[in-house]
Protein backbone atom coordinates (compact mmCIF):
# COMPACT_ATOMS: atom_id res chain seq x y z
CA UNK A 1 0.00 0.00 0.00
CA UNK A 2 1.20 3.21 -1.07
CA UNK A 3 2.46 4.22 3.18
CA UNK A 4 0.64 8.16 2.73
CA UNK A 5 -2.51 6.53 1.78
CA UNK A 6 -4.55 5.83 5.13
CA UNK A 7 -7.83 7.05 4.48
CA UNK A 8 -10.14 6.94 1.31
CA UNK A 9 -13.36 8.25 0.72
CA UNK A 10 -15.78 7.49 -1.51
CA UNK A 11 -17.68 9.92 -2.86
CA UNK A 12 -21.17 8.36 -4.12
CA UNK A 13 -23.63 5.43 -3.36
CA UNK A 14 -24.35 3.99 -6.46
CA UNK A 15 -23.66 0.69 -8.46
CA UNK A 16 -19.89 2.01 -8.88
CA UNK A 17 -19.46 3.08 -5.49
CA UNK A 18 -20.53 0.24 -3.51
CA UNK A 19 -19.13 -1.63 -5.75
CA UNK A 20 -15.80 -0.28 -5.38
CA UNK A 21 -16.11 0.03 -2.26
CA UNK A 22 -17.10 -3.94 -1.80
CA UNK A 23 -13.33 -4.53 -4.09
CA UNK A 24 -11.53 -2.17 -1.73
CA UNK A 25 -12.83 -3.74 1.00
CA UNK A 26 -11.87 -7.24 0.36
CA UNK A 27 -8.04 -5.60 1.28
CA UNK A 28 -8.11 -2.50 2.98
CA UNK A 29 -8.33 -3.88 6.66
CA UNK A 30 -5.45 -5.33 6.32
CA UNK A 31 -3.50 -2.70 5.07
CA UNK A 32 -4.47 -0.46 7.77
CA UNK A 33 -6.90 1.74 5.60
CA UNK A 34 -9.83 2.67 5.91
CA UNK A 35 -12.83 3.42 3.68
CA UNK A 36 -16.00 5.59 3.88
CA UNK A 37 -18.46 5.90 1.79
CA UNK A 38 -20.34 9.04 1.64
CA UNK A 39 -24.01 9.42 -0.15
CA UNK A 40 -26.44 12.29 -0.12
CA UNK A 41 -30.68 10.91 0.51
CA UNK A 42 -31.62 13.62 -1.26
CA UNK A 43 -29.23 12.72 -5.14
CA UNK A 44 -30.94 9.41 -6.20
CA UNK A 45 -29.04 6.72 -7.86
CA UNK A 46 -29.32 6.63 -11.36
CA UNK A 47 -31.28 3.89 -10.86
CA UNK A 48 -30.90 2.26 -14.22
CA UNK A 49 -28.19 -0.07 -15.26
CA UNK A 50 -29.47 -3.84 -15.02
CA UNK A 51 -27.59 -5.74 -17.88
CA UNK A 52 -24.31 -7.06 -17.51
CA UNK A 53 -21.96 -9.18 -19.84
CA UNK A 54 -19.69 -12.27 -18.40
CA UNK A 55 -17.28 -10.62 -16.56
CA UNK A 56 -19.93 -9.12 -14.17
CA UNK A 57 -18.29 -12.55 -12.44
CA UNK A 58 -14.85 -10.85 -12.18
CA UNK A 59 -16.77 -8.80 -9.58
CA UNK A 60 -19.00 -11.58 -8.01
CA UNK A 61 -16.00 -13.63 -7.53
CA UNK A 62 -13.95 -11.04 -5.91
CA UNK A 63 -16.53 -10.13 -3.53
CA UNK A 64 -17.52 -13.57 -2.55
CA UNK A 65 -20.85 -13.52 -4.14
CA UNK A 66 -22.40 -16.49 -6.15
CA UNK A 67 -24.73 -15.46 -8.64
CA UNK A 68 -27.10 -17.57 -6.98
CA UNK A 69 -26.99 -14.88 -3.94
CA UNK A 70 -27.65 -12.42 -6.60
CA UNK A 71 -30.80 -14.28 -7.86
CA UNK A 72 -32.30 -14.40 -4.46
CA UNK A 73 -31.47 -10.85 -3.92
CA UNK A 74 -31.64 -9.06 -6.96
CA UNK A 75 -34.41 -10.37 -8.69
CA UNK A 76 -31.96 -11.71 -11.15
CA UNK A 77 -32.26 -13.75 -14.55
CA UNK A 78 -29.57 -15.20 -16.49
CA UNK A 79 -28.68 -13.51 -19.90
CA UNK A 80 -27.40 -15.18 -23.37
CA UNK A 81 -26.64 -12.25 -24.96
CA UNK A 82 -29.14 -9.46 -26.62
CA UNK A 83 -31.47 -9.49 -29.63
CA UNK A 84 -31.43 -6.87 -31.66
CA UNK A 85 -34.30 -6.15 -33.94
CA UNK A 86 -34.73 -3.61 -36.68
CA UNK A 87 -31.37 -2.20 -36.02
CA UNK A 88 -30.15 -4.14 -39.75
CA UNK A 89 -33.60 -3.41 -41.28
CA UNK A 90 -37.12 -3.37 -40.11
CA UNK A 91 -38.37 -6.98 -39.44
CA UNK A 92 -34.91 -8.38 -39.25
CA UNK A 93 -33.57 -10.23 -36.00
CA UNK A 94 -30.08 -10.85 -34.82
CA UNK A 95 -28.70 -11.98 -31.59
CA UNK A 96 -25.47 -11.17 -30.42
CA UNK A 97 -24.90 -14.16 -28.11
CA UNK A 98 -21.55 -14.37 -25.45
CA UNK A 99 -19.15 -16.93 -25.71
CA UNK A 100 -18.15 -18.25 -28.94
CA UNK A 101 -19.43 -19.06 -32.51
CA UNK A 102 -18.81 -22.41 -34.35
CA UNK A 103 -15.68 -24.42 -34.07
CA UNK A 104 -12.60 -24.55 -36.29
CA UNK A 105 -12.59 -26.38 -39.68
CA UNK A 106 -9.05 -27.81 -39.70
CA UNK A 107 -6.56 -24.75 -39.44
CA UNK A 108 -9.86 -22.36 -40.50
CA UNK A 109 -11.15 -20.69 -37.51
CA UNK A 110 -15.20 -20.82 -38.04
CA UNK A 111 -15.30 -17.36 -39.51
CA UNK A 112 -13.06 -18.16 -42.46
CA UNK A 113 -14.57 -21.08 -43.04
CA UNK A 114 -18.29 -19.67 -42.82
CA UNK A 115 -17.33 -16.60 -45.27
CA UNK A 116 -16.02 -19.67 -47.63
CA UNK A 117 -19.36 -20.63 -48.15
CA UNK A 118 -20.99 -17.63 -47.65
CA UNK A 119 -21.57 -16.89 -51.46
CA UNK A 120 -23.18 -20.58 -51.64
CA UNK A 121 -26.45 -19.92 -48.75
CA UNK A 122 -28.84 -17.17 -47.66
CA UNK A 123 -28.50 -17.16 -44.31
CA UNK A 124 -26.69 -13.69 -43.28
CA UNK A 125 -26.49 -14.15 -39.40
CA UNK A 126 -24.33 -16.48 -37.22
CA UNK A 127 -27.02 -17.01 -35.01
CA UNK A 128 -27.67 -20.92 -35.80
CA UNK A 129 -23.57 -21.48 -34.98
CA UNK A 130 -23.75 -19.73 -31.77
CA UNK A 131 -24.46 -22.23 -28.90
CA UNK A 132 -25.31 -19.07 -27.09
CA UNK A 133 -28.11 -17.73 -28.99
CA UNK A 134 -29.53 -20.99 -29.46
CA UNK A 135 -30.31 -21.69 -26.09
CA UNK A 136 -31.43 -18.11 -25.56
CA UNK A 137 -34.17 -18.56 -28.84
CA UNK A 138 -35.03 -22.15 -27.14
CA UNK A 139 -35.91 -20.18 -23.52
CA UNK A 140 -33.26 -23.12 -21.93
CA UNK A 141 -30.73 -22.44 -19.44
CA UNK A 142 -27.63 -24.57 -18.62
CA UNK A 143 -24.19 -23.48 -17.17
CA UNK A 144 -20.79 -24.42 -19.14
CA UNK A 145 -20.20 -27.81 -19.96
CA UNK A 146 -17.42 -29.23 -19.28
CA UNK A 147 -15.49 -31.24 -21.93
CA UNK A 148 -15.37 -34.60 -21.45
CA UNK A 149 -11.79 -35.99 -20.03
CA UNK A 150 -9.80 -37.23 -23.30
CA UNK A 151 -12.11 -35.78 -25.71
CA UNK A 152 -10.39 -35.57 -29.18
CA UNK A 153 -9.23 -32.37 -29.89
CA UNK A 154 -11.38 -31.88 -32.96
CA UNK A 155 -14.51 -32.77 -31.76
CA UNK A 156 -16.75 -29.78 -31.45
CA UNK A 157 -19.12 -29.68 -27.89
CA UNK A 158 -21.39 -26.53 -28.18
CA UNK A 159 -22.44 -26.68 -24.47
CA UNK A 160 -19.14 -25.96 -23.65
CA UNK A 161 -18.70 -23.18 -25.56
CA UNK A 162 -21.49 -20.97 -23.83
CA UNK A 163 -21.38 -18.59 -21.90
CA UNK A 164 -23.41 -16.17 -19.50
CA UNK A 165 -24.36 -12.95 -17.64
CA UNK A 166 -26.89 -11.60 -15.28
CA UNK A 167 -29.64 -8.81 -15.62
CA UNK A 168 -30.59 -7.44 -12.15
CA UNK A 169 -32.73 -4.92 -10.42
CA UNK A 170 -29.67 -2.11 -9.69
CA UNK A 171 -31.18 -0.91 -6.81
CA UNK A 172 -30.81 -4.64 -4.51
CA UNK A 173 -27.62 -5.39 -6.64
CA UNK A 174 -26.47 -2.27 -4.86
CA UNK A 175 -28.16 -2.88 -1.06
CA UNK A 176 -26.28 -5.84 -1.79
CA UNK A 177 -22.80 -5.03 -2.35
CA UNK A 178 -23.75 -2.39 0.08
CA UNK A 179 -24.30 -5.02 2.95
CA UNK A 180 -21.16 -6.77 1.83
CA UNK A 181 -18.73 -3.79 1.83
CA UNK A 182 -20.46 -2.75 5.08
CA UNK A 183 -19.20 -6.41 6.80
CA UNK A 184 -15.80 -5.77 5.68
CA UNK A 185 -15.72 -2.39 7.80
CA UNK A 186 -16.52 0.32 5.30
CA UNK A 187 -18.35 3.15 7.04
CA UNK A 188 -21.40 4.78 5.24
CA UNK A 189 -22.34 8.59 5.91
CA UNK A 190 -25.02 10.21 4.18
CA UNK A 191 -24.15 13.80 4.01
CA UNK A 192 -24.78 16.10 1.17
CA UNK A 193 -21.52 17.73 -0.20
CA UNK A 194 -21.73 21.04 -1.25
CA UNK A 195 -17.34 22.29 -1.36
CA UNK A 196 -14.71 20.54 -2.46
CA UNK A 197 -11.39 21.92 -1.06
CA UNK A 198 -8.37 21.21 -3.14
CA UNK A 199 -4.66 21.38 -2.70
CA UNK A 200 -1.17 20.30 -3.45
CA UNK A 201 -2.31 17.02 -3.83
CA UNK A 202 -5.08 17.38 -5.95
CA UNK A 203 -8.32 17.24 -3.08
CA UNK A 204 -8.28 18.16 0.34
CA UNK A 205 -11.17 17.41 1.95
CA UNK A 206 -14.54 17.86 1.61
CA UNK A 207 -17.40 20.06 2.86
CA UNK A 208 -21.05 18.88 3.84
CA UNK A 209 -23.68 20.76 3.97
CA UNK A 210 -24.09 20.78 7.75
CA UNK A 211 -20.51 22.65 7.35
CA UNK A 212 -18.64 19.80 8.31
CA UNK A 213 -15.04 18.94 6.56
CA UNK A 214 -13.82 15.59 5.82
CA UNK A 215 -10.42 14.64 4.46
CA UNK A 216 -8.94 11.94 3.31
CA UNK A 217 -5.66 10.96 1.65
CA UNK A 218 -7.15 9.10 -1.60
CA UNK A 219 -10.96 10.00 -3.29
CA UNK A 220 -12.73 7.83 -5.30
CA UNK A 221 -15.00 10.28 -7.62
CA UNK A 222 -18.56 8.17 -8.18
CA UNK A 223 -20.71 10.59 -7.38
CA UNK A 224 -22.43 9.88 -11.27
CA UNK A 225 -22.84 11.89 -14.30
CA UNK A 226 -21.64 15.78 -12.61
CA UNK A 227 -18.93 14.35 -11.76
CA UNK A 228 -18.41 16.10 -8.35
CA UNK A 229 -14.24 15.64 -7.82
CA UNK A 230 -12.99 14.76 -11.37
CA UNK A 231 -14.86 17.30 -13.24
CA UNK A 232 -16.88 19.55 -11.52
CA UNK A 233 -13.56 20.48 -8.41
CA UNK A 234 -10.40 19.49 -10.93
CA UNK A 235 -11.79 19.49 -13.97
CA UNK A 236 -11.13 16.71 -15.96
CA UNK A 237 -11.19 16.75 -19.14
CA UNK A 238 -14.13 15.23 -20.81
CA UNK A 239 -14.07 13.95 -24.58
CA UNK A 240 -17.16 14.61 -25.84
CA UNK A 241 -18.08 11.35 -28.34
CA UNK A 242 -21.84 12.24 -29.45
CA UNK A 243 -20.53 12.21 -32.81
CA UNK A 244 -19.90 8.70 -32.91
CA UNK A 245 -22.80 8.05 -30.57
CA UNK A 246 -25.55 9.76 -31.03
CA UNK A 247 -28.26 9.15 -28.30
CA UNK A 248 -28.21 11.66 -25.25
CA UNK A 249 -31.46 10.57 -23.43
CA UNK A 250 -33.52 8.00 -22.22
CA UNK A 251 -37.41 7.22 -21.10
CA UNK A 252 -36.95 4.64 -18.26
CA UNK A 253 -40.06 2.48 -17.06
CA UNK A 254 -40.75 -0.95 -15.12
CA UNK A 255 -44.01 -2.75 -16.34
CA UNK A 256 -45.02 -5.79 -14.42
CA UNK A 257 -44.73 -9.19 -15.77
CA UNK A 258 -46.15 -12.99 -15.29
CA UNK A 259 -44.99 -14.90 -18.08
CA UNK A 260 -41.58 -16.61 -17.54
CA UNK A 261 -38.62 -14.30 -18.10
CA UNK A 262 -36.21 -14.46 -21.49
CA UNK A 263 -32.42 -15.28 -21.03
CA UNK A 264 -31.51 -12.17 -23.38
CA UNK A 265 -31.85 -8.53 -23.13
CA UNK A 266 -33.96 -7.24 -26.37
CA UNK A 267 -33.02 -4.27 -28.12
CA UNK A 268 -35.48 -2.68 -30.68
CA UNK A 269 -34.59 -0.11 -33.29
CA UNK A 270 -37.00 2.80 -33.67
CA UNK A 271 -37.02 5.87 -35.93
CA UNK A 272 -34.20 8.38 -33.56
CA UNK A 273 -32.71 5.43 -31.58
CA UNK A 274 -33.53 1.95 -30.01
CA UNK A 275 -35.26 0.75 -26.87
CA UNK A 276 -34.04 -1.94 -24.52
CA UNK A 277 -35.81 -4.64 -22.90
CA UNK A 278 -34.65 -6.05 -19.90
CA UNK A 279 -36.81 -9.05 -17.72
CA UNK A 280 -36.26 -9.88 -14.41
CA UNK A 281 -37.84 -12.58 -12.44
CA UNK A 282 -40.98 -10.54 -11.71
CA UNK A 283 -40.87 -7.24 -13.28
CA UNK A 284 -39.37 -5.87 -17.05
CA UNK A 285 -36.85 -3.30 -17.21
CA UNK A 286 -37.96 -0.73 -20.22
CA UNK A 287 -36.13 2.36 -21.62
CA UNK A 288 -36.05 4.28 -24.87
CA UNK A 289 -32.59 5.73 -26.04
CA UNK A 290 -33.75 8.25 -28.72
CA UNK A 291 -31.38 11.39 -30.15
CA UNK A 292 -33.08 14.58 -28.77
CA UNK A 293 -32.63 16.59 -32.26
CA UNK A 294 -34.44 13.82 -33.79
CA UNK A 295 -37.09 13.13 -31.44
CA UNK A 296 -38.77 14.66 -28.49
CA UNK A 297 -39.07 14.00 -25.32
CA UNK A 298 -43.00 13.11 -25.70
CA UNK A 299 -42.88 11.30 -29.26
CA UNK A 300 -40.11 8.97 -26.58
CA UNK A 301 -42.42 8.32 -23.75
CA UNK A 302 -45.37 7.75 -26.43
CA UNK A 303 -43.51 5.55 -28.31
CA UNK A 304 -41.87 3.61 -25.15
CA UNK A 305 -45.59 3.21 -23.61
CA UNK A 306 -47.61 2.13 -26.75
CA UNK A 307 -44.45 -0.75 -27.23
CA UNK A 308 -44.39 -1.63 -23.55
CA UNK A 309 -45.80 -4.98 -22.23
CA UNK A 310 -47.35 -5.07 -19.07
CA UNK A 311 -48.85 -2.39 -16.71
CA UNK A 312 -46.46 0.41 -15.47
CA UNK A 313 -45.60 -0.12 -12.17
CA UNK A 314 -43.31 3.63 -12.11
CA UNK A 315 -43.78 6.88 -13.39
CA UNK A 316 -41.56 7.29 -16.86
CA UNK A 317 -38.29 8.82 -16.06
CA UNK A 318 -35.92 10.93 -18.12
CA UNK A 319 -32.54 10.35 -18.27
CA UNK A 320 -30.25 12.74 -19.75
CA UNK A 321 -26.77 11.55 -20.57
CA UNK A 322 -23.32 12.85 -22.77
CA UNK A 323 -21.48 10.31 -24.41
CA UNK A 324 -18.14 11.00 -23.49
CA UNK A 325 -15.53 9.83 -21.21
CA UNK A 326 -12.33 11.52 -18.84
CA UNK A 327 -9.48 11.29 -20.77
CA UNK A 328 -7.72 10.91 -16.95
CA UNK A 329 -9.98 9.46 -14.62
CA UNK A 330 -7.00 9.24 -12.31
CA UNK A 331 -5.90 12.39 -11.74
CA UNK A 332 -4.29 13.70 -9.00
CA UNK A 333 -5.08 11.26 -5.80
CA UNK A 334 -8.62 10.85 -7.24
CA UNK A 335 -10.06 8.61 -9.15
CA UNK A 336 -13.45 8.94 -11.24
CA UNK A 337 -15.43 5.96 -11.47
CA UNK A 338 -18.95 4.89 -13.06
CA UNK A 339 -20.78 7.62 -14.79
CA UNK A 340 -18.62 10.15 -13.26
CA UNK A 341 -15.75 8.67 -15.52
CA UNK A 342 -17.41 8.92 -18.87
CA UNK A 343 -21.04 6.97 -20.25
CA UNK A 344 -20.60 5.27 -23.66
CA UNK A 345 -24.19 3.94 -24.56
CA UNK A 346 -25.86 1.35 -22.50
CA UNK A 347 -26.29 -1.11 -25.69
CA UNK A 348 -23.70 -3.63 -25.08
CA UNK A 349 -23.95 -3.30 -21.54
CA UNK A 350 -20.48 -2.35 -20.90
CA UNK A 351 -20.89 0.33 -18.03
CA UNK A 352 -20.66 -2.12 -15.12
CA UNK A 353 -18.10 -3.71 -16.61
CA UNK A 354 -15.86 -1.24 -16.50
CA UNK A 355 -16.32 -0.33 -13.26
CA UNK A 356 -15.84 -3.54 -11.63
CA UNK A 357 -13.22 -3.92 -14.11
CA UNK A 358 -11.35 -0.33 -13.28
CA UNK A 359 -12.53 -1.05 -9.38
CA UNK A 360 -10.08 -4.19 -9.52
CA UNK A 361 -7.12 -2.64 -11.22
CA UNK A 362 -7.23 0.17 -8.38
CA UNK A 363 -7.50 -2.44 -6.25
CA UNK A 364 -4.43 -4.25 -7.57
CA UNK A 365 -2.37 -0.97 -7.52
CA UNK A 366 -2.96 0.28 -4.63
CA UNK A 367 -2.51 -2.91 -2.55
CA UNK A 368 0.04 -4.85 -4.58
CA UNK A 369 2.21 -2.68 -6.47
CA UNK A 370 2.34 0.02 -2.84
CA UNK A 371 1.54 2.76 -4.90
CA UNK A 372 4.30 3.04 -7.67
CA UNK A 373 4.98 6.22 -9.64
CA UNK A 374 3.26 5.12 -12.68
CA UNK A 375 0.52 3.70 -12.14
CA UNK A 376 -1.61 6.72 -12.57
CA UNK A 377 -0.13 6.43 -15.99
CA UNK A 378 -0.83 3.12 -16.48
CA UNK A 379 -4.34 3.13 -15.78
CA UNK A 380 -5.35 6.14 -17.48
CA UNK A 381 -4.04 4.70 -20.60
CA UNK A 382 -5.15 1.37 -20.12
CA UNK A 383 -8.61 3.04 -19.65
CA UNK A 384 -7.88 5.05 -22.61
CA UNK A 385 -7.57 1.84 -25.07
CA UNK A 386 -10.35 -0.21 -22.79
CA UNK A 387 -12.86 2.72 -23.39
CA UNK A 388 -12.26 3.66 -27.63
CA UNK A 389 -12.38 0.08 -28.33
CA UNK A 390 -15.53 0.16 -27.32
CA UNK A 391 -17.16 3.06 -28.79
CA UNK A 392 -15.82 1.78 -31.99
CA UNK A 393 -17.62 -1.31 -31.32
CA UNK A 394 -20.70 0.42 -30.41
CA UNK A 395 -20.46 2.84 -33.05
CA UNK A 396 -20.77 0.17 -35.44
CA UNK A 397 -23.88 -0.92 -34.50
CA UNK A 398 -25.09 2.64 -35.50
CA UNK A 399 -22.68 2.71 -38.53
CA UNK A 400 -23.69 -0.36 -40.11
CA UNK A 401 -27.20 -0.24 -40.89
CA UNK A 402 -29.96 -0.08 -43.97
CA UNK A 403 -32.68 1.76 -42.46
CA UNK A 404 -34.16 4.86 -44.10
CA UNK A 405 -35.48 7.43 -41.74
CA UNK A 406 -33.01 10.16 -41.09
CA UNK A 407 -31.58 9.21 -38.22
CA UNK A 408 -30.20 6.15 -39.81
CA UNK A 409 -29.31 7.31 -43.18
CA UNK A 410 -27.12 10.04 -40.93
CA UNK A 411 -25.26 7.80 -39.25
CA UNK A 412 -24.28 5.71 -42.23
CA UNK A 413 -22.28 8.71 -43.69
CA UNK A 414 -21.68 10.29 -40.70
CA UNK A 415 -17.70 11.00 -38.91
CA UNK A 416 -16.83 7.76 -37.73
CA UNK A 417 -13.73 6.91 -35.42
CA UNK A 418 -10.70 6.14 -37.86
CA UNK A 419 -9.90 3.18 -35.95
CA UNK A 420 -13.37 2.09 -36.61
CA UNK A 421 -13.33 2.89 -40.08
CA UNK A 422 -9.58 0.90 -40.84
CA UNK A 423 -11.26 -2.11 -39.12
CA UNK A 424 -14.52 -1.57 -41.19
CA UNK A 425 -12.49 -1.18 -44.25
CA UNK A 426 -10.23 -3.98 -43.34
CA UNK A 427 -13.24 -6.06 -42.44
CA UNK A 428 -14.62 -5.27 -46.68
CA UNK A 429 -11.16 -5.83 -48.30
CA UNK A 430 -10.18 -8.87 -46.47
CA UNK A 431 -13.39 -9.92 -44.20
CA UNK A 432 -10.97 -9.82 -41.08
CA UNK A 433 -9.15 -7.28 -39.00
CA UNK A 434 -6.86 -7.61 -36.21
CA UNK A 435 -8.26 -6.49 -32.61
CA UNK A 436 -5.40 -5.82 -29.90
CA UNK A 437 -5.61 -8.28 -26.64
CA UNK A 438 -7.02 -5.69 -24.27
CA UNK A 439 -10.43 -5.23 -26.48
CA UNK A 440 -13.34 -6.29 -24.41
CA UNK A 441 -15.26 -7.77 -27.26
CA UNK A 442 -13.22 -10.10 -29.82
CA UNK A 443 -13.95 -11.46 -33.02
CA UNK A 444 -17.02 -13.44 -32.51
CA UNK A 445 -18.77 -10.42 -31.08
CA UNK A 446 -17.89 -8.03 -34.04
CA UNK A 447 -18.65 -10.85 -36.66
CA UNK A 448 -21.83 -11.57 -34.88
CA UNK A 449 -22.56 -7.97 -34.87
CA UNK A 450 -21.22 -6.71 -38.41
CA UNK A 451 -22.97 -9.66 -40.15
CA UNK A 452 -26.34 -8.98 -38.15
CA UNK A 453 -26.20 -5.57 -38.99
CA UNK A 454 -25.81 -6.00 -42.67
CA UNK A 455 -22.45 -5.18 -43.07
CA UNK A 456 -21.85 -5.31 -47.20
CA UNK A 457 -19.62 -8.16 -47.93
CA UNK A 458 -19.03 -9.34 -51.09
CA UNK A 459 -18.56 -12.75 -50.52
CA UNK A 460 -18.40 -14.08 -54.11
CA UNK A 461 -14.99 -12.40 -53.68
CA UNK A 462 -14.24 -14.54 -50.79
CA UNK A 463 -16.00 -18.03 -52.08
CA UNK A 464 -14.38 -21.36 -52.04
CA UNK A 465 -14.42 -23.15 -55.49
CA UNK A 466 -17.58 -24.25 -56.24
CA UNK A 467 -16.37 -27.91 -56.41
CA UNK A 468 -14.94 -27.35 -52.74
CA UNK A 469 -18.40 -25.84 -51.43
CA UNK A 470 -20.04 -29.31 -51.32
CA UNK A 471 -17.83 -30.49 -48.29
CA UNK A 472 -17.74 -26.82 -46.32
CA UNK A 473 -21.77 -26.91 -46.14
CA UNK A 474 -21.71 -30.20 -44.93
CA UNK A 475 -19.66 -28.88 -42.38
CA UNK A 476 -21.80 -26.02 -41.94
CA UNK A 477 -24.57 -27.77 -41.70
CA UNK A 478 -23.07 -30.38 -38.88
CA UNK A 479 -22.13 -27.21 -36.98
CA UNK A 480 -25.85 -25.98 -36.92
CA UNK A 481 -26.88 -29.51 -36.52
CA UNK A 482 -24.91 -30.04 -33.44
CA UNK A 483 -25.34 -26.60 -31.75
CA UNK A 484 -29.29 -27.36 -32.24
CA UNK A 485 -29.71 -30.68 -30.52
CA UNK A 486 -27.33 -29.96 -27.73
CA UNK A 487 -29.19 -26.85 -26.97
CA UNK A 488 -32.29 -28.39 -27.74
CA UNK A 489 -31.27 -31.51 -25.06
CA UNK A 490 -30.90 -28.83 -22.07
CA UNK A 491 -32.85 -30.40 -19.78
CA UNK A 492 -34.13 -27.62 -17.84
CA UNK A 493 -35.77 -24.06 -19.32
CA UNK A 494 -34.38 -20.58 -17.68
CA UNK A 495 -37.54 -20.27 -15.71
CA UNK A 496 -36.99 -23.63 -14.12
CA UNK A 497 -33.43 -22.76 -13.55
CA UNK A 498 -34.32 -19.52 -11.69
CA UNK A 499 -37.22 -21.25 -9.81
CA UNK A 500 -35.00 -23.91 -8.18
CA UNK A 501 -32.53 -21.30 -7.39
CA UNK A 502 -34.70 -18.62 -5.76
CA UNK A 503 -35.99 -21.71 -3.85
CA UNK A 504 -32.94 -23.26 -2.91
CA UNK A 505 -32.84 -26.30 -4.96
C1 LIG B 1 -30.22 5.09 -19.69
C2 LIG B 1 -29.14 4.28 -19.06
C3 LIG B 1 -29.17 2.89 -19.13
C4 LIG B 1 -28.14 2.14 -18.56
N1 LIG B 1 -28.13 0.77 -18.69
C5 LIG B 1 -27.06 0.07 -18.26
C6 LIG B 1 -26.99 -1.34 -18.42
O1 LIG B 1 -27.92 -1.99 -18.89
N2 LIG B 1 -25.86 -1.98 -18.01
C7 LIG B 1 -24.81 -1.30 -17.45
O2 LIG B 1 -23.78 -1.92 -17.14
N3 LIG B 1 -24.89 0.01 -17.23
C8 LIG B 1 -25.97 0.72 -17.62
N4 LIG B 1 -26.02 2.06 -17.40
C9 LIG B 1 -24.98 2.69 -16.59
C10 LIG B 1 -25.24 2.37 -15.12
O3 LIG B 1 -26.53 2.80 -14.76
C11 LIG B 1 -24.22 3.07 -14.25
O4 LIG B 1 -22.93 2.81 -14.72
C12 LIG B 1 -24.29 2.56 -12.84
O5 LIG B 1 -25.59 2.64 -12.34
C13 LIG B 1 -23.36 3.35 -11.94
O6 LIG B 1 -23.85 4.63 -11.65
P1 LIG B 1 -23.00 5.48 -10.64
O7 LIG B 1 -22.90 4.74 -9.37
O8 LIG B 1 -21.75 5.91 -11.31
O9 LIG B 1 -23.88 6.81 -10.45
P2 LIG B 1 -25.27 7.05 -9.71
O10 LIG B 1 -26.12 5.85 -9.67
O11 LIG B 1 -25.82 8.28 -10.33
O12 LIG B 1 -24.87 7.36 -8.20
C14 LIG B 1 -24.32 8.62 -7.83
C15 LIG B 1 -24.19 8.68 -6.31
O13 LIG B 1 -23.46 9.86 -5.98
C16 LIG B 1 -24.10 10.52 -4.91
N5 LIG B 1 -23.82 11.96 -5.02
C17 LIG B 1 -23.84 12.73 -6.12
N6 LIG B 1 -23.55 14.00 -5.81
C18 LIG B 1 -23.32 14.02 -4.48
C19 LIG B 1 -23.01 15.04 -3.55
N7 LIG B 1 -22.84 16.32 -3.93
N8 LIG B 1 -22.87 14.72 -2.25
C20 LIG B 1 -23.03 13.43 -1.84
N9 LIG B 1 -23.33 12.44 -2.67
C21 LIG B 1 -23.49 12.73 -3.97
C22 LIG B 1 -25.58 10.21 -5.08
O14 LIG B 1 -26.29 10.35 -3.85
C23 LIG B 1 -25.50 8.74 -5.54
O15 LIG B 1 -25.43 7.91 -4.41
C24 LIG B 1 -27.07 2.80 -17.90
C25 LIG B 1 -27.08 4.19 -17.79
C26 LIG B 1 -28.09 4.93 -18.37
C27 LIG B 1 -28.04 6.43 -18.25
Amino acid sequence: MAPDIKNILILGGGTAGWACAAVLAQRSAEHGVSLTVVDAADIPTIGVGEATIPTIYDLLNHVGMTDTEVVKAAQATFKYGIQFEGWSRRGETYMHGFGTTGTPRGEDDFFTAWLGGGAYFSSRTLDAFTPAVAAARKGRFARVAERPAGAAQHLYYPLCELSYALHFDAALLARELRANALRNGVVHRSSKIVAVETGERGIAALRTGDGELIEADFFIDCSGLTGVLSRAALGGMFEDWRAYLPCDRAIAVQTARSTAPNPYTRSVAHRAGWRWEIQLQSRTGNGCVYSSDHMSDDEATDLLMSEVAGEAINQPRRIDFRTGRLAEPWEANCVALGLAAGFLEPLESTSIHLISKYALLLEQMLFDNAGKPDDRGRFNAMWRAETEEIRDFLSAHYVVNQRDEPFWTERRDAKRPPSLDRKLQAFAQTGWFDLPDHALFGHDSWFQVLIGQGFALDYPQFAIPRAEAPGLLQFLQNVARAVDVETSAIPRSHQQVIHSLVEGG
